[in-house]
Order: structure tokens, then sequence, then C-alpha cells
């Protein structure tokens, strides 16, 4: 199960192929070899990453 880096939440919303939303905070997740990449969708739709914020050892994904 999917689990947000940034709040933990798993209220994830899929939207795409490996891409995920994630209700609670707002970001954007995808799935890229196993590592959580994390987005911020910024007011001109475009995104931001903040993978900068997360350690590797938090944004791995076993399922
Ligand atoms: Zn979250």
């Amino acid at each position: 199960m999917l689990k947000c880096p940034n709040c933990q939440s798993k209220d994830i919303g899929k939207i795409g192929i490996n891409q995920y939303y994630c209700w609670n905070c707002f970001i954007e997740l995808s799935l890229t070899k196993g590592i959580i990449n994390t987005h911020q969708v910024e007011e001109d739709g475009t995104l931001s990453s903040l993978d900068d914020l997360f350690d590797e050892e938090l944004r791995k994904f076993s399922s």
C-alpha cells in the first residue's frame, strides 16, 4: 500500500500509470524503480520536485 512520504496518509488516489495524488496534503507522487518521487503542483500547473525534503529511505516503495 502506497503511503505519502510527506504526511504518512494512505489516502492516495491513482491519477495515471505510476502516478498518484495525496488527497491529504495535495502533492503528486510518482513511482519510478521502486522509489516514490514527490511533486508539488504549483498554481500555474507546473510541477516542482519535493524529493530533497525526504530521505530516499522514506521514499522507497515496497509492495
Ligand atoms: Zn500527503
